[in-house]
C-alpha cells in the first residue's frame, strides 16, 4: 500500500529524531579553515573518500591557501598534489578555473546562492549545498551523496538514484532547519551501521521504521 505524505513525514520525523540523538556530533568530515577551502575540498571529494581528500588538502592549502593564490597556481603543481584523489586532471583544471572566476566575477568573495555557486567550474548542486550548509549555516538545499541515496531508498522515502529528484522528494519531508544535519547523520549511519551491501540491521536504531530491515 502506498504510504501517504503525512505518514511519510511522521516516519521521517521519528527517524531523524532517533539519528540526531544517536549521532549528536555528526558534522562535515572534510577538513578546512575557510569557506574557500571547504569548496575546494568538496570538489576534490567527487568519486573519492573524505579521508583521502583530508590527506592531500594540508599540502594543497599550504601551497595555495586562498582563491587568489589558487588562481595563480600552475596546473601541473596542483595535479601532482591532488593526484591520489582520482580524476586529478579535471579536478585540477576545475579548481584553478573556479578560483579565477571567484576572483574575476565575484571580487574574491564566495557567492551565497546555489544559482551563482553552480556557475563556478566543477561546482554542482551538491557542492553548493555542502558549502552553504557547512560554511555559512544556510539550509538552502539537501546534500545527496551515495549514503543518502542508498539509505533513503532502503527506507523507501524515495525510489530513485537521481540526486536532484531525491533532494526534491526529501525537501517536503524534512524541516528546513534540519537539512544540513540530516545529511550528516545519514552519512554517519551509512558509515557505521547501514553499510553498503552489509547493513547491520540487528544493531540499527531505526530498523523498526525501515521497510528493508533484515532483522524482523
Ligand atoms: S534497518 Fe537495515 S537497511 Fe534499514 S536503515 Fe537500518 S541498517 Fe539500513
Amino acid at each position: 500500500m502506498r504510504e501517504s505524505k503525512i505518514k511519510k513525514q511522521e516516519r521521517m520525523h521519528i527517524v531523524l529524531s532517533l539519528l540526531k540523538k544517536e549521532y549528536p556530533n555528526a558534522e562535515c568530515a572534510l577538513h578546512h579553515s575557510t569557506p574557500f577551502q571547504l569548496l575546494i575540498a568538496t570538489i576534490l571529494s567527487a568519486q573519492c573518500t573524505d579521508a583521502r581528500v583530508n590527506i592531500v588538502t594540508p599540502t594543497l592549502f599550504t601551497a595555495f591557501p586562498n582563491a587568489y593564490s589558487m588562481s595563480k597556481a600552475k596546473l601541473t603543481d596542483v595535479e601532482e598534489i591532488i593526484h591520489s584523489t582520482g580524476f586529478y586532471k579535471a579536478k585540477a583544471k576545475n579548481i584553478i578555473a573556479c578560483s579565477e572566476r571567484i576572483i574575476k566575477r565575484f571580487n574574491g568573495e564566495l557567492p551565497l546562492t546555489i544559482e551563482e555557486l553552480t556557475t563556478l567550474p566543477g561546482v554542482g548542486r551538491k557542492t553548493a549545498n555542502v558549502l552553504l550548509g557547512n560554511a555559512f549555516g544556510l539550509n538552502a538545499g539537501i546534500t545527496v551523496d551515495t549514503h543518502v541515496t542508498r539509505i533513503m531508498n532502503l527506507l523507501k522515502f524515495v525510489q530513485s538514484t537521481d540526486a536532484v529528484k531525491i533532494e526534491m522528494n526529501l525537501i517536503p519531508l524534512i524541516p528546513q532547519d534540519d537539512w544540513t544535519v540530516f545529511t550528516h547523520v545519514i552519512i554517519q549511519h551509512g558509515r557505521e551501521i547501514c553499510i553498503a551491501r552489509r547493513p547491520k540491521c540487528q544493531d540499527c536504531i531505526i530498523s523498526h521504521y525501515c521497510p528493508s530491515s533484515l532483522s524482523r
